[in-house]
């Protein structure tokens, strides 16, 4: 019997998930296909409640539904609950399991660009549905103080019960000209790109949050967006001599974390890089 994965989301047909995804189930020989399920918000209890048959192993959860799939699920993991949102479904015989590999996919995507978080201080551009994860994974990592700039403050200020003894959160406004942001840019060890700033489609292609002049050399600056692989923000920081971390590495590795619970067997990343890069080079 071929097994199924989906990946509910709203919109979906975007998604380089199902090609990197369908690259490495074929490449271990896994009978399975990936499937993307254009999923509205109202289609969501019906479409969790088709994840519960024998064939299908689980699922991927994207946005808009992150948040409320949390609420839906019949067994979410300390992490799933900590940030607020799960990505990631495991049919446990019937009986949904969910977990956040977003923080996995952070945390791995840094240590592939050499970044120690131990006792950083951060700089955090951003506070919706994945600034949480970033926020939990630079407590993971053992990073010291991370500073959140975001239009709205009062999101930002709702990031701040992530933090605790270990880690200092402190909100300031996203003002090039404040001199809260100078100082925080200037001790930053590395800077989050976490709004949809840049983003294909997205708010405003055109813009980075953070000027070129505010990055200096010897930081690293990590853009989570992926579409287009070279965004405003990654130009800004190559040009103010900081290191440049596109958001590919991020996704790839949150999805090789979903994959290992899926199929209980070991990721091919190789495998799922090149066929992540392949598919972006297709929509550029
Ligand atoms: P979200 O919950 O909708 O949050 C959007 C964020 O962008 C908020 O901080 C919002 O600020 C800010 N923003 C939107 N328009 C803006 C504008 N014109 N000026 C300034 N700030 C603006 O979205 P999300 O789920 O956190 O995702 C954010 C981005 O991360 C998306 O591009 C998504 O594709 C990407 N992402 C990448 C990965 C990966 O694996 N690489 C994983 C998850 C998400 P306000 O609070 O003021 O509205």
């Amino acid at each position: 019997m071929t097994s199924t994965i989906a990946l509910l989301g709203h919109p979906v047909s975007h998604s380089i998930s199902p090609r990197f995804q369908q690259a490495a189930l074929d490449a271990l020989g896994i009978d399975a296909r990936y499937e993307a399920w254009d999923t509205p918000p109202e289609d969501l209890p019906s479409a969790l409640e088709r994840l519960r048959s024998r064939d299908l192993l689980g699922a991927n959860v994207t946005v808009p539904l992150k948040q409320e799939a949390l609420r839906l699920i019949d067994r979410p993991d300390a992490l799933a609950e900590r940030i607020g949102a799960v990505n990631t479904i495991v049919n446990a015989g019937g009986v949904l399991e969910a977990t956040n590999t977003d923080v996995a996919g952070v945390l791995r995507s840094l240590e592939d660009g050499g970044v120690d978080l131990a006792g950083a201080n951060v700089v955090l551009i951003g506070a919706g549905g994945a600034a949480r994860a970033i926020v939990v994974a630079m407590r993971e990592g053992g990073a010291a103080r991370v500073t959140i700039a975001n239009r709205t403050a009062a999101r930002a200020r709702a990031l701040v019960p992530l933090g605790g003894e270990d880690l200092e959160l402190r909100v300031i406004p996203l003002d090039h000209a404040s001199e809260q942001l100078r100082a925080a840019m200037q001790s930053a060890r590395l800077v989050v790109q976490a709004t949809s700033l840049g983003m294909r489609d997205g708010p405003d292609e055109d813009a980075s949050p953070l000027p070129a002049e505010l990055f200096h050399a010897g930081q690293a600056a990590l853009d989570i967006v992926y579409v287009p692989e070279q965004t405003p923000f990654l130009r800004a920081a190559r040009q103010g001599g900081a290191l440049p971390l596109g958001g590919l590495s991020m996704l790839v590795h949150q999805g090789a974390e979903s994959f290992r619970r899926w199929t209980g067997q070991p990721p091919p990343l190789d495998v799922m890089f090149d066929a992540a890069r392949a598919a972006l080079d297709e929509t550029s």
